[in-house]
């Protein structure tokens, strides 16, 4: 192992021995890239405008929606081969030159592990379907995939010399911000609604971030941070407000197609809040069609999924409106999701579109019973956002728009045990001091 990929080896090769893209290819030694960067510019994702990827930038200055990181993908066809996996850790980065990196050495990173897509005979057998598969993103350091956007959001501000960050979050953005700008040893601001769950309060200032309280909605905490950009002169990696969460995102639909041998799923469950892994994944399997890594150009059906409780998207989806109204009042267990009115909207509804899937709302009151479902049939512990997937899974099975043959994936996008506040039943007591009443056992 030489050059750079050897510093990255380092606490990660615990994993070396169940990951079979370990192979050297046919010269014996890991493949190395010449050339590390293939970004060519940003672009606005709404009017087209391009920008210098050199310089620091949050939304379009023009029209103030999301840019999208642009590669030379032409380049990388010739460039970047499938083998150069080989080797290569099982981490995120092992995607690199798809990533914005500039220097290895500037990567942020606790090791953010490939996340195992387990096969749920179970389960598959209560929904009546053949292949059905949970991508566990509870493995990633914090708990949630929060950590892939973050990881490379916090590797780029690094690499801009950024020293002061901040985000308003649902939960665990705010958590993965704040772990991976101490990694950095960077400085922290948090704001989330007061009624966030307490273990994210907790994760925040554990990390050493300044976390606040806020009496109101992620859109409001949004609204502090804009603020405080000029005033405490912070960084802004909200959501789709940088470019360079989508593209830590974008990992899950590399990681996948791979993880598939390059053959995706039909349908993909995804519970939507912002909306960035949804859009990542997207741009991930156009960059893998563009660079001829996948066997067939048929794309999965994106189904984002929310609660009834917050359900822009489902609600512009059903108008068929490009742009999505606020959603009040927004109110969901599942924090994760409740995102009353999310900056990226459009760029979830075409990629919803494009591919056939469809959005839609699963009721609230539901959402403790499939997380109980899930995790009981499984032993995968299923956060409350992931809950919505299986609601939607049921109603579409039943409508015919989700075929039983089909290959099914559910993203499982947090760890419930981050979530006491989903888990209302009281359990029952034993009294020690006395004899043990076995009929009740
Ligand atoms: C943030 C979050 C979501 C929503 O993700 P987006 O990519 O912003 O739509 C879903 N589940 C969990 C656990 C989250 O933390």
């Amino acid at each position: 192992m030489h050059g750079p990929w050897k510093s990255m080896l380092v606490g990660c090769l615990a994993g070396t021995t169940i990951f079979p893209a370990f192979a050297l290819d046919s010269s014996g030694t890991p493949y190395n890239s010449p050339r590390m960067n293939f970004v060519t510019h940003l672009e606005c994702a709404n009017c087209g405008a391009r920008y210098d990827a050199d310089k620091v930038h949050n939304l379009c200055p023009a029209c103030q929606r999301p840019l999208w990181v642009k590669y030379d993908l032409a380049a990388l066809k010739q460039k970047f081969p499938k083998k150069a996996l080989f080797g290569r850790p099982p981490t995120i980065w092992r995607y690199l030159e798809l990533l914005p990196v500039r220097d290895v050495n500037q990567i942020v990173s606790l090791t953010e592990t490939i996340t195992p897509i387990l096969e749920t005979k179970r389960l598959a057998a209560h929904f009546g379907v053949k292949h059905l598969f949970v991508k566990d993103e509870s493995r990633l350091p914090t708990g949630s995939f929060k950590a892939r956007g973050m990881a490379m959001a916090i590797t780029m501000a690094n690499h801009f010399g950024i020293q002061r960050v901040a985000c308003p979050t649902a939960g665990n953005a705010g958590g993965a911000m704040a772990a991976y700008a101490a990694r950095a040893g960077m400085e922290a601001y948090v704001f989330m609604p007061e009624d966030t769950p307490v273990i994210n309060q907790k994760e925040c200032f554990l990390a050493g971030a300044k976390t606040f309280l806020v009496n109101g909605l992620i859109t409001d905490c949004g609204r502090i941070v804009g603020e405080g950009k000029a005033k405490k002169g912070w960084f802004d990696v909200s959501t789709l407000k940088e470019p360079y969460r989508i593209e830590g995102k974008k990992t899950m639909g590399l990681e996948l197609a791979e993880q598939f041998d390059w053959e995706l799923p039909d349908v993909i469950l995804y519970p939507t809040g912002g909306g960035t892994g949804l859009i990542g994944m997207w741009k991930a399997f156009a960059e893998l069609e563009a660079l001829g890594w996948l066997k067939s150009p048929k794309k999965p059906r994106m189904i984002s999924c929310q609660s009834t409780g917050c359900a822009p998207i489902a609600e512009a989806f059903k108008k068929n409106d490009r742009f999505a109204k606020k959603f009040e009042p927004a109110a969901t267990i599942a924090s994760g999701i409740r995102v009353p009115a999310a900056v990226g909207d459009f760029m979830i509804l075409d990629a919803v579109r494009e591919g056939g899937g469809v959005a839609l709302a699963t009721p609230e009151a539901d959402i403790p019973k499939w997380m109980r479902l899930a995790s009981s049939h499984e032993g995968i512990a299923l956060c409350p956002e992931t809950a919505v997937c299986f609601g939607a899974l049921e109603v579409l099975l039943k409508e015919g728009k989700i075929k039983p043959s089909e290959r099914i994936l559910i993203f499982n996008t947090g760890a419930a045990q981050k979530y006491p506040e989903a888990v209302r039943e009281q359990l029952p007591h034993v009294d020690c001091t006395k004899p043990i009443e076995w009929d009740k056992i």
